[in-house]
């Protein structure tokens, strides 16, 4: 038994002016064939998908593909996406013939002229594998499915947590599923719902008792444990795509069509019914930064979730750091930054020189501004640490050369690549510590809770500008479905959930 395992994992910002190209795949690290299982058998949902076949009885040979991973960002070009899927499918091609495969995709990534990348890669694996060969693929929760994809796929399996803590977990279930495919001979149907509604990421946590998405994934898992369906999925999408087919989606993946149907009606029923309840409490920057100030004990953590690297956005705003210099802070106030030029400068001149420089507003020109500031270069480090937590199990992670630039009690993480800006891991490679600051503004809509919710006397989440904005129904745009909640109010909706059909007219 031969079983392939591959990745293509980047969430697309189509309001990020930066496009992602072939160089931020190669900066993430590209692993290919054998490396990827050896590299990749404790990390992320190819950890859990190598995990669970090296428990299998059968001892089923583990294949690798290639794995293609790139930090959020704005839409890939066109050439990129020609070249992930020419990668993807060579990968493939050398490893045929194979008894099923494994996919581990985002699930929102956008390239120029392609809306729907991962559906793409999905059909083209069909077509080489043909019919009889399952293909089960992982997704993040805020994939944008397609009907494209639920067709080319046996089944896609989702995270049901945000904060992402069960990305590995996720891995395992997805090994699972094809288990009951491969081994046991179960022929799955999915029941399919695109809903007109997008929600904030703010309030979407599923680990806080208080939001709906804590009620919600506590449903999706109870009924996943059920005998007869293999996988339940919300998926509340990633809001900054302006694509023809962007919404949430139900996606449930079972023995019998009856129930996949009905259990995809109840699900989209609840999420329709409860949307409001995914508004979120935002506060001006202004507002946010002297309630900090006013908190003198503790920690305060600001969301700076327009500008935030995990949803894709430059991570290049200065608009809440402008704030904080206003400020004498009784202990470190902590703000980050991506911007290479300023690592530059502050590398030439070297620690403890004194630099006056404009920062930020280079990579987003629409939204962020930048701000010229004299500052002491405090420590100059390699952003490289192994990220666990949201989104991550032992990923390796590298920012590229970084500076930390002093303004009196305000220190700036300058990194001359995006990646988690609300990493505690990233804080502590440079020399900071992040719970023990005055104020620490993370660059992340929700998943920072993670790391920060035990620590925090305060968690405010601000509306500043950003391509990211938690307020994304305000922004313009123009390939969207209408009508869609919350940019219009839509009085009466209902859910169908059709039925499809695995992509193999028959199990051989
Ligand atoms: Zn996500």
């Amino acid at each position: 038994m031969r079983i392939a395992v591959g990745q293509l994992w980047q969430e697309s910002n189509t309001f990020n002016p930066v496009p992602t190209t072939r160089a931020d795949f190669e900066h993430f690290g590209i692993v290919r064939s054998a490396a990827l299982v050896e590299q990749m058998a404790d990390t992320n949902e190819l950890g859990g998908f190598i995990h669970s076949l090296r428990c299998w009885p059968e001892q089923p040979e583990i294949v690798g593909l290639v794995r293609l991973a790139a930090w959020p960002g704005g839409a890939a070009t066109s050439d990129t996406f020609a070249w992930v899927r020419q990668e993807m499918t060579d990968a493939l091609r050398r490893a045929l013939p194979v008894d099923a495969v494994l996919l581990a995709l985002h699930g929102a990534l956008v390239a120029d002229q392609t809306p729907d990348v991962e559906g793409e890669v999905l059909h083209a694996f069909r077509a080489l594998l043909g019919p009889s060969v399952p293909l089960v693929a992982t997704l993040d929760l805020h994939a944008n499915i397609t009907e494209g994809m639920v067709r080319a796929a046996d089944a896609l399996v989702l995270y049901h947590t945000a904060p992402h803590i069960d990305v590995f977990e996720t891995g395992q279930r997805g090994a699972a599923v094809l288990r009951r495919i491969l081994v046991e001979g179960i022929r799955p149907v999915t029941a399919f719902q695109k809903m007109p509604l997008v929600v904030p990421a703010e309030r979407a946590n599923t680990q806080d008792p208080a939001s709906v998405s804590y009620a919600l994934r506590e449903r999706l898992q109870a009924l996943e444990a059920q005998p007869n369906i293999l996988s339940v999925g919300l998926a509340t999408v990633q809001p900054w795509l302006d694509v023809p087919e962007l919404g949430s989606a139900v996606v449930v993946t079972a023995t019998d069509p009856e129930l996949a149907a009905r259990m995809c009606r109840e699900i989209a029923a609840e999420v329709w019914r409860r949307r409001y309840e995914y508004l979120p409490e935002l506060v001006s920057v202004a507002d946010g930064v002297r309630t900090a100030y006013e908190n003198q004990e503790g920690l305060v953590v600001l969301s700076d979730s327009a500008d935030s690297t995990t949803s894709g956005a430059t991570g290049d705003s200065t608009a809440v750091l402008r704030e904080l210099l206003k400020y004498d802070w009784p202990r470190p106030a902590l703000v980050t930054l991506v911007d290479a030029d300023a690592v530059e400068i502050a590398r030439q001149q070297g620690r403890g020189a004194e630099i006056t420089t404009e920062v930020g507003g280079k990579r987003d020109r629409h939204f962020a501004q930048p701000l010229r500031l004299t500052a002491r270069v405090e420590n100059l480090f390699a952003a490289r640490f192994l990220m666990s937590g949201h989104l991550a199990r032992n990923m390796p992670i590298d920012m590229g050369p970084s500076a930390v630039l002093r303004c009196g009690s305000v220190y700036l993480v300058v990194t001359s690549r995006s990646g988690p800006h609300f990493s505690p891991q990233l804080f502590q490679a440079a020399g900071l510590d992040p719970y023990g600051a005055s104020v620490l503004v993370a660059k992340s809509p929700c998943g920072f809770r993670a790391a920060y919710a035990a620590h925090a006397r305060k968690i405010l989440v601000v509306r500043a500008p950003g391509c990211a904005p938690s307020d994304f129904w305000n922004y313009p745009y123009r390939n969207i479905p209408r009508p869609m909640w919350p940019w219009e109010e839509i009085k009466t909706w209902a859910p169908a959930c059709p039925v499809i059909s695995s992509a193999r007219p028959s199990f051989s």
